[in-house]
Formats: C-alpha cells, structure tokens, sequence
C-alpha cells in the first residue's frame, strides 16, 4: 500500500479525504477513513474522480502549451510577453487597471501569490474571486458578529447537536457527506432536523420540520424568533451581560420587525403552528447548530441573514461550544483557504484589513512590498463593470469561467470582448472564457499539483500529485512568480518549492500577531532542511495551529470561552429589518426563479460534465414548476420553455414538480456553452448585489415563462 497517495478531493467545501491507489487499470479513489472530514466516506462526485481525469486525458481536452494570440508560444517567450504586457498596461495606465479574477479552485499557495503580486507589488487592490459568488455575506456576518471572519464550529457538531437547522442549504445536494454524517447521527441519536427552505429538496427526506418560507424572509423569520425568545425569558442574560454588545438595539430592532408570531408568520407566508413549531425546538434544545449556506448568501441582503442567524445564537449562549454553533458551509474546496490569504477585494493575507493602516504597514513591511496600498479593490460584480467601461484594461482570469457564472453576462462577454488585455490561466482548452483571451496560459490540474486547502471547518489538507499532466502545464504560483519576477519584482517570488510558500504564509500568520487573530498558523512557519518532508507528510489540522498561543492551538471549536476576536473582546448582535429582495414580481414577470446545484454536477461543467456516470443524474436542465404554474403558462411536463428575465432569456425543458412553491421555479446553475449555451442561467441573473458583501441575488430573479 505505499504507492497510495493521500489527497483531498477539489469540489466542494466539505473536503473529504481522498486515497488514490494503483490498480490494475490505472487508479482507484477511496475515501481516507482517517480523514476527520469523511472518515471514508465519498459522495457520488468524488467516487467519480478517476472517470473525469480519464475524461480529461482526451486529446482536444487540455490546454496544452501557452498561447499568445492563437499562436503557441513556449514557456519564457509566454512569460516574457505576459509580462510585458501587463508592464506596458501600468506604465500607460497605472497599476489600479490592472486586475485579477480568482477562484476557489485554486490552492491556499496558488491564491497567496496571486495577492502578494496583485496587492503587494504591481499595486493595485483589484483582485476578487469566484467565492464571492459563494460566501462573501458570511464573511461580513462573521466579521459584524465576532470580529473576525471564523467559523466557530466543526463538523462534529452536527453529530452531537440535538437539533439542526439547515437554511438556505440543500446539505444533501451540495455537501453529501455531511448530509450522510447528519443522516447517520440522527439515526443514532434521534437529533431533531429542520429544513427551511422556499423548496422542499432531498434534505427534507431526514426534515422532522419543514419551514417553506417566503424567498428572501430568512431575517424576518429570525427576528420573530429572537423576538419571541426574549418574551418567552428564554434569552442567556449571563452569557450576553459579560460577552455580547449591542443586544437591546438588536432587541428592539427584532421586536419593530417581527413583534409576534402572527406577524412573522405573515411576513415569511409561514403557518402560525409552523413558526410557532420551529420557535419552540429551538428554545427546547440547547445543543443547537444553525447550518447555512447559499441560500443564505446569494441574497441582496445576504450578510443580515448571516447576522440575524449569528444574533440568536449569541442572544441564547449557543457558540463555539460542543453541538452549539452557527455554521456556514462554504461550497468550493478552497473558499476558506482563499480568505485566509486575502482571496477577496476586502481582505488582506492572514485575515488582515485593507482599511486598517496598521494592518497594511504590517503587510508591507512583511512582503517588502513597494506598493502596498490602503482601501478595498472592486468586488466581482463592479470588477467587470469596471472592464465594461475601460477603467481596467488587463485581467488575468484564474481557474473559473465568469462569463457563465456572473451575473447579467452578456454584460461579462461585451466587457471582455472589448479589454485591450485578457490572460486566462485554466487547464481546459475550450471554455466560455478562454473564447476572449489574448494569453491562454496551461494549468496543471488536481491530481498533478501540490498544495493545501481548508475546508468549512477550518482544517487544512494537502492536495498531493498522483499523475503526469501534459508537458508544458504548469502550477499557478510557478506561472505567476515567474511573471512577477520578469516584470522586475526581483525579490520576494524566488520559491524553489510550494512548500516553501506555505512556510511564508504560516509566517504572516504569526508576524506581529496580537493575538486577536485567531488565523495563526505560525506552527507551520519553518525554513531549513526539515520543511519540505514535513510539508509533504502534513496530515489534516484546523487552524489556529500557533507557538504563541497554545491553548487554543488545534482547537476544535472557537469562542466558546466567550472571548472574540473584537478589541474589546465581546460579540456584537446587529440591529436587522427585513428587506425585500431586490427583484420584484410584476406583471411582466410573475415568477419567482430560485437557482442551485444539481446533486453530480459542479460549477460551469467543464470537470463533471464529461462524465457519463454523473451526467446520468440529471442529463439536462429542467425548469422545475409546479403544475398550476405550468398550466397558467399553457405548459406541460416536458415542453420546452423559455424563461424570461429583465436580463436575458434560456431554454430548458419543463418538469412538473408538486414540490415547487406556486409562484416559484428552480433552475440549474451549470449549463455552459459547451454543453447547452441556451441554458446558461447566468444570463438570467441581474446584478443586485448585497451591498455590504457584494454577492450577487443569483437566488431571487423575477421571470416570466412561456412556450418556446
Ligand atoms: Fe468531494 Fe464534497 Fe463529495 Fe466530499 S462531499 S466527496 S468533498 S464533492
């Protein structure tokens, strides 16, 4: 068994431990048993891992040589020319026209390069990532709350929790093997569930409650409920007395909103014995983690449904503490790890803030970088209207495909369509995006390269290489550093190894750290001889994982002492109102669309969709609809439609489903150019955003639907 590589699968935030094993045909993946995320366990994506490398062995699959204006270039003539070009954009335009376009598909060392060159040496603050299509209210929700952007929970404590509330989370869809470790539990342990959710989806099948609630009413449903938990005397007065502010504002602001349980009822278009129901379980069970996720973020007020989440959890004592927790679930393999380096536009490495001047003096002086600067670049949304006008005139996408992904993306593919420069770094070699590149630049892919991610409870795992990539694919970081290096940044990208860039990142961790930053890795921050075999031997550990802090080095939960990561050390509740969405029903358009996940499909396609076995779950976008919408559209099961938004149209085949809510369809997220252009709901999507978070309402669009 030593040729086994342990690894760690790249779809979604659970991070499920993988064993890749010779076999007789080639390789076989396992679950690693001795993986805390999945102890064995795989779902149906990652049990399929070996068939879509196969796929992806296919000659006209990768993107296998740089290419400079359609011609093939190799390696120092790409990198000279990337260079120089980027060069000639600053030197004619200044360092802020020039951005980055990230992802959540690449790695922690991948991801800290991209903003040690973007933030720290060319100068400009430009660089956002696909997670904010993910996760972004969270990080806001995190930060109002406790200070810092921590998850404070495991994943353990969905297993020892009496109740769990899943919202805006299909877990069973979109985070299997924790859907199979919750299933497990509460058949042990007869854990209550409660789903709520506009949709009833496969994780009401384990639902002992399900909370059908008006799309976008999650802050009213969790303002009724504090509302009610301080009448009914069911508040933590010690616990809030020594380590919350803000209560009464958060109090009275939940009491204007949603008085009583008619009135919350009324507002989320709830039964009053269902609120009444779901108010009682939760005020019966101390033991309680409040799982959330895109359903919660992909909203226009996405980071005051994270915080009226977080504010009953703070105003009844329930966080950081074993099977008591709010908990985000992040949907990509590296969105955690990606905000541990600064991934995003409001963020700098090792959880520093952009606007702090103390943060990004510490930031320079660490990287001596010559042209850190102070304030937030332009999240994803705003990036490409800033390509869309001109303002930035070079981007280099990353490992994700925003011209299906975005929002309103026939705006995206003008936008490109008309940028004097667009680098695309992928391992495909036909993708939505790469269609406007000037400079394709070869990728290696999972499987051929080495580095580390950080799942939705914080633990960081190797991604180790098992495999041989085409000839000239190369990993992201070696690509960057060496353009950075050709553009005259002649210190501080000359690493022989990723190891050597962990290493780095461990040591910002730590540098100058008070203490206040619980993302401190410093146990890792190690140079000399032993480095590299530690780093290839590294087994799975949550953060903080500190010399200077070890009392709470490897701890599983966090906050449970009460203390936060705020300068006075209290949490804070936020004062919330409820919001209507951005996009209204009218006349026009009638219909409420919901989008999400297919249970064996990811992302745009590009990985799953070449495998048979996994397109076989759903082989083709389906407009699910209940039957007295279809009937009023002149449609049945079958017939194709055309949906219809304020931004574009798309064409998918109708599926009755009683499951729907009158009013309301669902629409997959996946379909791409390759497989369906027609079906691309991105060009649904209108670009209302969050505006604290910046994440887009990919959840609520207004539509009308009709016979195509
Ligand atoms: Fe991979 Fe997520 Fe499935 Fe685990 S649950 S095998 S991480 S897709």
């Amino acid at each position: 068994m030593h040729n086994d590589i342990k690894t760690t699968c790249p779809y979604c935030g659970v991070g499920c431990g993988i064993i890749v094993s010779p076999s007789r045909d080639g390789q076989v993946v396992g679950g690693d048993p001795d993986h805390p995320a999945n102890r064995g366990r795989l779902c149906s994506k990652g049990a399929a891992l070996i068939d879509s490398i196969t796929a992806e062995s296919r000659d006209d699959f990768r993107l296998e040589t740089p290419l400079i204006d359609g011609t093939p270039a190799d390696w120092p003539t790409a990198i000279a020319q990337t260079a120089h070009r980027l060069a000639d954009t600053i030197a004619r335009h200044g360092p802020r026209s020039v951005a980055f376009y990230v992802s959540g598909q690449l790695l922690t060392e991948d991801y800290y390069v991209a903003n040690k060159l973007l933030k720290g040496f060319i100068g400009s603050p430009h660089i956002d990532t696909n997670s904010r299509l993910c996760m972004a209210s969270t990080v806001v929700g995190h930060k109002r709350a406790f200070g810092s952007d921590i998850v404070p929970g495991c994943y353990e404590d969905l297993e020892i929790a009496d109740l769990v509330i899943l919202t805006g989370s299909n877990l069973a869809w979109c985070h299997p093997v924790l859907f199979q470790r919750l299933r497990a539990a509460r058949q042990k342990n007869g854990t209550k569930i409660i789903v709520i959710d506009p949709r009833k989806t496969a994780s009401c099948d384990i639902a002992d409650l399900h909370l059908p609630l008006a799309p976008g009413s999650d802050v009213a449903l969790f303002n009724g409920l504090l509302a009610w938990l301080a009448d009914q005397a069911k508040l933590d007065h010690t616990f809030l007395t020594r380590h919350v502010s803000g209560t009464e504002d958060a109090l009275a602001s939940a009491h204007a909103d949603c008085p009583d349980i008619a009135t919350t009822a009324q507002k989320c278009g709830l039964s009053r014995g269902d609120v009444e129901q779901f108010f009682n379980l939760f005020a019966d069970h101390a033991r309680t983690v409040t799982v959330f996720s895109q359903g919660v973020n992909q909203s226009s007020s996405g980071s005051d449904k994270v915080n009226a989440i977080i504010n009953v959890h703070l105003a009844t004592g329930r966080v950081g503490l074993p099977g008591s927790s709010p908990f985000s679930v992040t949907g990509q393999p590296n969105a955690m790890g990606g905000r541990e380096v600064g991934g995003l536009a409001n963020q700098l490495a090792a959880h520093m803030d952009p606007n702090n001047p103390f943060d990004v003096d510490r930031l320079a002086r660490f990287w001596n970088a010559p042209n850190l600067q102070q304030g937030e670049g332009y999240k994803a949304v705003d990036l490409f209207d800033a390509v869309a006008t001109g303002e930035i005139k070079a981007i280099w996408v990353m490992a994700t495909n925003p011209v299906v992904s975005l929002p309103d993306t026939s705006k995206v593919r003008a936008a490109l369509a008309n940028c004097p420069l667009v680098i695309v770094s992928d391992v495909v070699n036909n993708n939505d995006t790469l269609k406007y590149a000037h400079i394709k630049l070869p990728a290696s892919a999972w499987g051929e390269k080495s580095g580390t991610v950080t799942n939705s409870e914080r633990r960081i795992s190797r991604q180790r290489p098992f495999r041989q990539g085409p000839a000239l694919a190369r990993p992201d970081w070696w690509i960057m550093a060496e353009i950075a290096k050709k553009m005259g940044f002649d210190h501080g990208f000359e690493w022989q190894d990723v190891a050597e860039i962990f290493a780095e990142h461990a040591a910002l961790s730590e540098f100058e750290n008070d203490g206040l930053r619980a993302f401190d890795i410093g146990e890792w921050a190690q140079t000399g001889k032993s480095l590299k075999p530690r780093y290839d031997a590294m087994a799975p550990f949550q953060w903080p994982a500190s010399r200077h802090y070890q009392p709470k080095t490897g701890a599983k939960r966090l906050f449970g002492d009460g203390l936060f990561a705020t300068s006075n050390r209290r949490a804070r509740m936020v004062s919330l109102r409820y919001i209507a969405p951005r996009s209204n029903t009218s006349p026009d358009y009638p219909l409420i669309a919901n989008s999400g996940r297919y249970r064996d499909q990811w992302h745009t396609m590009t990985r799953t969709g070449t495998v048979a076995r996994l397109c076989a779950h759903r082989p083709e976008p389906l407009l699910e609809m209940h039957p007295d919408d279809a009937r009023n559209c002149d449609l049945g099961d079958g017939d194709i439609a055309r949906i219809t938004s304020h931004q574009g149209t798309a064409l998918m085949r109708v599926s009755l489903s009683p499951s729907q809510a009158v009013g309301q369809i669902f629409v997959p997220m996946h379909w791409n150019d390759s497989f369906s252009s027609a079906s691309s709901i991105g060009q649904l999507v209108a670009p209302h955003v969050d505006p604290l978070s910046g994440q887009p309402e990919s959840k609520h669009i207004a539509v009308s639907v009709s016979r195509f």
